[in-house]
């Protein structure tokens, strides 16, 4: 086994509700941990993969095309530009091993950050140099551009940020890219949108939303959230188009299975579940943030569907509290695998869900005082 390997945490996804329902006998439990669609899955996604499950027994049509035209049309890019993978998670690891030399290149991103990009990263050979974000959780983009050199290949930003929430205005990211290409053209700065559907101004805080697309940038984004399709695994790449070509070379050829293909062309179609998910979203958000300022919390305020919070002084510690929230069927995320064990990061849930979280909160917090 090589010796990347053998040393390797894995990422560490968040608990499932099995598990948890097993270990302390419970009926109920609700899951906001893993920034999932409150909504659950988009109503034509549901009778879309009811319809076509008979043809589960054919290979996915190569190259997805009728995807990448339907994303080509979300986008308004050429359907070259994109590449659609097994959730974004794939294209991220595409990028890398396409991109970066073993034992050679590196790639920058911040600490921090979503761990896919250093964890990739390692798997591949490729050293991650970390830039500390600053202490309100924005960005050093001077401090990233000082980490790279010649054998820089990647930078990864995540807006908004996964756990903060924080999101910089798309001017910000385009100075970056100005910045990056003209410091070090051979690295490309990869803008990961996950969760840029829940901003409150998407148009102002993203470049491909409002279609100035650097040439030096690649933006990722998924089904997981918005779209209510995570268990599906679907996300895609909107790349420079000769990237893009060399991605489908080196992707496994039927990464996207049929019905989760099926799934989301009807999902893109399904404008009363977006709608409905919007709503939920900004309300929930708002209800949570008054929720645990209420509690005594101190809430980040966050552009997508969770929030990261430290909870009050006197209060036991954050890991203790995840434990009590999970005796009372709650499953939320601390932070201790992003190098945050004081904080805790929450998914919006329903009205419903967001209600017993705060309930659960309260008498964790009330019981131990
Ligand atoms: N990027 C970020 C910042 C994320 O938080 C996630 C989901 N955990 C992903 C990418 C991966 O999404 P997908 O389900 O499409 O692999």
């Amino acid at each position: 086994v090589r010796a990347e390997i053998a040393g390797l945490k894995p990422y560490v996804p968040g608990l499932s509700i099995a598990e948890i329902q097993e270990k302390y006998g419970l009926a109920q439990v609700i899951k906001l941990a893993s920034n999932e669609n409150p909504l659950g899955t988009p109503p034509l996604a549901v009778a879309a993969v009811r319809r076509h499950a008979e043809g589960a027994f054919r290979y996915p049509q190569g190259g997805n095309p009728r995807l990448a035209a339907a994303l080509g049309r979300r986008h308004q890019v050429d359907p070259a530009q994109i590449v659609v993978g097994n959730g974004s998670d794939e294209i991220l690891d595409l990028l890398i091993r396409v991109l970066a030399v073993p034992g050679r290149d590196n790639l920058v991103c911040c600490r921090p950050c979503f761990s896919i990009y250093p964890i990739q990263g390692q798997i591949c050979g490729v050293e991650a140099r970390r830039q500390p974000l600053r202490e309100d959780f924005s960005f050093d983009f001077d401090g990233m551009l000082n980490l790279v050199d010649q054998h820089t290949r990647l930078m990864f930003v995540t807006t908004p940020d996964n756990p903060s929430g924080y999101c910089p205005p798309r001017a910000d990211v385009a100075r970056l890219a100005r910045e990056l290409a003209a410091r070090a053209p051979q690295c490309l700065l990869v803008v990961d949108e996950a969760y840029m559907d829940f901003a409150p101004d998407p148009a102002g805080a993203s470049l491909l939303e409002s279609g100035e697309l650097p040439e030096n940038a690649a933006f990722m984004r998924t089904f997981s959230k918005q779209y209510g399709l995570a268990g599906l695994r679907l996300g895609y790449g909107v790349l420079p188009r000769e990237l893009a070509d060399y991605l489908w070379r080196a992707r496994l050829p039927f990464s996207v299975n049929i019905l989760a293909e099926e799934a989301a062309l009807a999902a893109l179609e399904d404008s009363a579940f977006y709608a409905a998910t919007q709503e939920a979203v900004h309300t929930g958000r708002d209800t949570l943030t008054v929720g645990l300022t209420a509690l005594g919390c101190t809430v980040w305020s966050s552009a997508a569907n969770f929030l990261m919070f430290r909870l009050p002084e006197g209060a036991p510690a954050a890991a203790v509290c995840f434990e009590e929230l999970l005796r009372r069927g709650v499953i939320i995320r601390p932070l201790t695998s992003y190098g945050l064990p004081d904080l805790l990061r929450v998914s919006v849930g329903d009205a419903r869900e967001n209600r017993v979280f705060l309930n659960a909160l309260d008498d964790v917090l009330t019981a131990t005082h």
